[in-house]
């Protein structure tokens, strides 16, 4: 009978009968114990087992095998299409032995290879028959909402610094907070994550800001994460005018990415969103002045915090279309939108829909981060016109020479000279339509262009 509260996979299942048939010791382990209990569907089914990898691929030689983790010890079986990973008992080398980073120490016991693990609720075991191997009190945790270190929480960060973000991911994916000692341990050892590799930094800050709680816990733990991204220190305490706003720019910052509504994005989108909130106000505090009556002010730190935000991404190794996409958004977050239609197709075509519609959904975030007043309900209301009217022109207006009705056969048909001046005749043609003085029919923008040609023959 399987007590588990959750059905494991029949593969899994059939993983862990074929080990211990052989045998060995095997169980489901770390991420997906965890889902499970939480009534979550766990992503992976990962296994931990006393068998050596040479034996697991004996056992499984029949099947599709991946073995490019094999020298730490894993050894993944692909079962209808799905790897699930099987790694033996093992401490963890990787960390502990700075000498010999790349080796890892098998071992024959379950209870060590628990004790290497990063968080309590990450370190517990489970096969069909028996209990949930808890020996760190994960099942209390998990009750709890909490993020413990297994151990000593100062010994376990100085091991892998990256712990230090996992644990504000764990925290922001699961709304759990950081146990006391295990946040005073990875505020105290923050800096750290500077020797921490770029590529792993990103991938963690990434997951992190892309989880339901981030904003609670970029909040709540600005000052840890400050330890990769050092620009965040300044902004906490950064005070802001009370007639806009009601926290200052770190809070501000954080609020805006607990308020992003991201539906409607492609990933790619919702990423750059994310990103985007979280350092759209990086600046401020380089920008900050204070006028002869009191009022503060930032000047220039959409500007300035595009180019801050490009050095940050780029230093964190950030995908290319994620730079563009986030310093596009931050340089003009803070500009005032147009209202005419003539203008609304100007910047269609400058930065195109997509654009403009991650654009709104920015700065919707970024005003229900300010005071709620009738101001910022105002300024809110603003974006929201926009948006449809910009939604309504990038369905059926015309705002690039591809859109327009005439194309340049068409302009040397009516004899127009091949050259340079077909492509700025389209141009002009463009503006005129954009303008509202043209409209976009073949007819009439061929006649302008005879009109025109007579004219000037
Ligand atoms: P996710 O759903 O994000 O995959 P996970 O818990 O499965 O969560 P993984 O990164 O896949 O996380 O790691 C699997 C398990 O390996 C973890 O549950 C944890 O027990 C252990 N682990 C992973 N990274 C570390 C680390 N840096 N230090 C200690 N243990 C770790
Ligand atoms: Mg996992």
């Amino acid at each position: 009978m399987n007590r588990f509260p959750v059905y494991i996979p029949r593969d899994a299942v059939w993983l862990l009968q074929k080990l211990r048939g052989a045998g060995h010791t095997a169980y489901v382990v770390g991420g997906c114990v965890r889902d499970s209990l939480l009534g979550r569907t766990p992503g992976d089914w990962d296994i931990c087992t006393s068998a050596k990898p040479e034996e697991m691929r004996r056992l499984f030689a029949d099947k599709q095998l991946i073995l490019t983790g094999e020298k730490h010890g894993t050894v993944a079986v692909v079962l209808h299409g799905k790897p699930y990973e099987m790694t033996t008992y093992r401490l963890d080398g990787d960390y502990r032995d700075h000498r010999h980073p790349e080796k890892v120490q098998f071992v024959d016991e379950l209870s060590l290879d628990l004790a290497r693990r990063d968080f309590t609720i990450n370190a517990m075991a489970y096969a069909p028959g028996g209990e949930v191997i808890d020996l760190y009190g994960g099942q209390a945790d998990l009750k709890a909402g909490i993020i413990r270190c297994v151990g000593d929480a100062d010994a376990r960060f100085a091991e892998d610094a990256l712990r230090i973000l996992r644990a504000l991911r764990f925290a922001a994916r699961l709304d759990f907070t950081l146990q006391p000692a295990t946040a005073a341990a990875a505020l105290a050892a923050r800096d750290t994550l500077q020797t921490v590799s770029a590529e792993r930094l990103y991938t963690e800050i990434d997951g992190l800001l892309s989880a339901p709680f981030a904003g609670k816990i970029l909040a709540q733990y600005g000052e840890i994460l400050a330890g990769a991204v050092p620009e965040i220190l300044p902004c906490v305490g950064c005070t802001q005018p009370g007639k806009w706003h009601c926290y200052d720019v770190w809070l501000h910052s954080a609020a805006a990415v607990q308020a992003l509504d991201t539906r409607g994005q492609d990933t790619r989108g919702a990423r750059i969103l994310c990103w985007a909130a979280f350092l759209h106000d990086i600046a401020k505090p380089l920008c900050r002045s204070v006028d002869a009556d009191g009022a503060a002010h930032f000047r220039g730190h959409n500007q300035r915090g595009s180019a801050m935000t490009r050095s940050i991404l780029r230093r964190l190794k950030a995908p290319g279309y994620l730079i563009e996409g986030v310093t596009g958004l931050v340089a003009i977050h803070d500009a005032p939108l147009p209202t005419a239609d003539p203008e609304i197709l100007r910047w269609l075509n400058r930065y195109g829909a997509e654009f403009l519609r991650r654009l709104c959904a920015l700065k919707y975030a970024d005003l229900d981060a300010h005071a709620h007043t009738p101001d910022v309900e105002k300024r809110r209301y603003d974006v929201q016109i926009f948006e449809q009217r910009m939604l309504l022109l990038a369905k059926n207006g015309c705002y690039t020479i591809r859109q327009l009705a005439v194309n340049g056969g068409d302009l040397m048909h009516a004899g127009m000279p091949a050259g340079p001046a077909v492509g700025e005749t389209l141009n002009t043609l463009l503006q005129q339509v954009m303008d509202g003085q043209l409209p976009n029919e073949r007819e009439a923008l061929l006649h302008t262009v005879r009109t025109h040609a007579g004219g000037t023959r």
